[in-house]
């Protein structure tokens, strides 16, 4: 499939591309892609990673008439995973963790998925291009598994909270 000439996306009724909120842009993503159309958007940061969100106003920038994407070829790495989205990053000294997941509304999403491999070699390269060789960079899918050792992890840290109250 080539990139440049196939949007999957076209003649979706749904606004993906509009109503952008808290996308994660590494720093050059961010410099070369968005920061000139800064007065559209606020943007936080989170770490080093920029989180955008577009005024209600206004579209991504780089969205056309017609819907398509003028940017195809060089969107950014949260645009070409989509319907993962990355959420998450945990700092612990020297890691950082990223995690994705795809509990994004998407209809197409079972045919819009890309495979986990393609992901986790996405959002390795967003991690690389923010922190560098700086941090050790972890990438992790929140599916199932995940979510059970999280929920554990949780229930063990009140256990122990509790117990703290109970002396
Ligand atoms: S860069 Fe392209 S794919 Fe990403 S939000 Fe903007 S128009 Fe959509
Ligand atoms: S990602 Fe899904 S919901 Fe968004 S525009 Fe494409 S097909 Fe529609």
């Amino acid at each position: 499939m080539n990139d440049t000439t196939i949007n999957p996306c076209a003649g979706c009724q749904s606004n993906c591309c509009c109503d952008l909120r808290k996308l994660k842009l590494s720093p050059p993503e961010y410099q070369q892609i968005y920061e000139r159309f800064s007065d559209r958007f606020t943007v936080e940061r989170k770490g080093l990673l920029y989180e955008l969100s577009v005024h209600k106003e206004y579209n991504c920038p780089h969205l056309n008439d017609q819907r398509l994407c003028t940017i195809y070829d060089r969107r950014p790495v949260e645009c070409r995973i989509f319907p993962y989205t990355v959420n998450q990053t945990y700092h612990l000294g020297p890691l950082v963790l990223f995690t994705y997941h795809g509990k994004t509304p998407c209809l197409r999403k079972k045919e819009l998925f890309p495979s986990h491999r393609e992901t986790r070699r996405q959002v390795h390269r967003l991690a690389r291009d923010t922190y560098g060789s700086v941090k050790i960079c972890l990438v992790c899918c929140e599916g199932p598994a995940y979510r059970a050792v999280s929920k554990l992890a949780r229930l063990l840290c009140l256990k122990k909270l509790a117990g703290l109250f109970r002396r």
